[in-house]
């Protein structure tokens, strides 16, 4: 039986140095073949690796980038919409958008999702499977590549649930970080969880000050568990407490997502519920950030019209809100509904 080639890229510096040693070849070739990695490279285009050495590494490594299947640009901000193919012909989307502070790119952590959210396209389909740290660092090297511009701030917001994935975020966001790998600080980059309480405190031992941000959506269970079922396994006040506890062990404040859905979570007696909730339970400072619903067809649910309301209510009350600006409104820039177009094709 052959045996299992190595996914290099998802492997730190120090693993390749091994390898390269491995081959019989001197150790500064790791670096060499890092650096072309990360610039989607290889292959001969690795252009200062002798090719007795691109042969070897191809003999026992594979190196594969997610490939641009479809691509959308904004005409309005320039936003990027990616539909990557993976190796196995599975579909996942990253955005790429362009704002003052830099460049952002939202990516994927998993094939589908399991967590169910009433609103999400991207757990109508269920969850395929994970994704490798090399995948999720692939997304970001092939956008940079087809930009020709530095991402510099990543946004683990597209399609999955990142602590779901738990193991491979963590390398991965050790990849990304590592001095010798693309650099991007971890405090440039956002992991979103809808919730897994266990996780979250797992992710407070871990030392990377990441900013970690909740989608909340609710300011009560009732309202909650109706559109997130992950809330009746870990209830609101399981989830603040362990959002407290991640601030007190890390200083790292948290920032809350809430998604304003008309008629289900978005009145202005709702907005004050919010911050009560949230003081109770948050003893740091905290920001919500509010996002209009994107609308997704076969949840038939609406945009809110009070988001302006919303936010004045938790500002009245101390509470620090800001609403999303959205990028990309004319190619549906919100992650799930590509896939979901693709596979309709199939
Ligand atoms: N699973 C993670 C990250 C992926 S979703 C999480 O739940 O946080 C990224 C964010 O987009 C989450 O806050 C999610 O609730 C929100 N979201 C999902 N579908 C949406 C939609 N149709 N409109 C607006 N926000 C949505």
């Amino acid at each position: 039986m052959e045996n299992k080639k190595y996914d290099i890229l998802s492997l730190p510096l120090s693993e390749i140095e091994r390898i390269v040693i491995e081959l019989g070849e001197p150790k500064f070739r790791a670096k060499q073949i890092f650096g072309w990695m990360l610039k989607g490279m290889w292959g001969e285009e690795m252009r200062n690796i002798p090719l007795s050495l691109q042969k070897k590494l191809d003999d026992v490594c594979e190196f594969r980038l997610p490939k641009v299947k479809r691509k959308l640009v904004s005409k309005i901000d320039g936003t990027v919409k990616y539909l990557f193919e993976l190796i196995d012909g599975e579909y996942i989307e990253s955005v790429f958008m362009r704002y003052e502070h830099g460049n952002t790119l939202c990516i994927s952590s998993q094939v589908g999702c399991r967590m169910g959210c009433k609103f999400c396209a991207s757990t109508l389909l269920g969850r395929v499977r994970d994704l490798t740290p090399s995948e999720m660092l692939g997304q970001i090297i092939a956008a940079q590549r087809d930009t020709g511009e530095r991402v510099s701030n990543v946004v683990m917001m597209g399609i999955g649930e990142p602590l779901d994935n738990y193991d491979n975020t963590v390398s991965f966001l050790k990849l990304v970080s590592s001095d010798e790998g693309l650099n991007i600080g971890l405090r440039h980059i956002s992991v979103s969880t809808c919730g897994l309480v266990p996780k979250i405190d797992q992710m407070a031992s871990e030392g990377l000050p990441i900013t970690l941000s909740v989608s909340l959506h609710a300011y009560d269970n009732e309202v909650r568990s109706g559109i997130m079922p992950v809330n009746n396994k870990y209830p609101i006040e399981e989830l603040l407490s362990a959002c407290n506890r991640y601030f007190v062990r890390t200083g790292r404040r948290i920032s809350f997502e809430y998604t304003l859905i008309a008629g289900k979570n978005d009145t202005v007696e709702g907005a004050a519920r919010l911050a009560s909730v949230l003081k109770k339970y948050v003893h740091g400072t905290c920001h919500v950030n509010l996002i209009p619903l994107n609308e997704v067809e076969e949840t038939r649910l609406e945009t809110s019209k009070n988001v302006n309301a919303f936010k004045n209510k938790l500002v009245s009350l101390g509470i620090n809100a800001t609403v999303r600006r959205k990028l990309g409104s004319d190619i549906n820039a919100s992650c799930g509904q590509l896939r979901r177009q693709e596979k309709g094709k199939n």
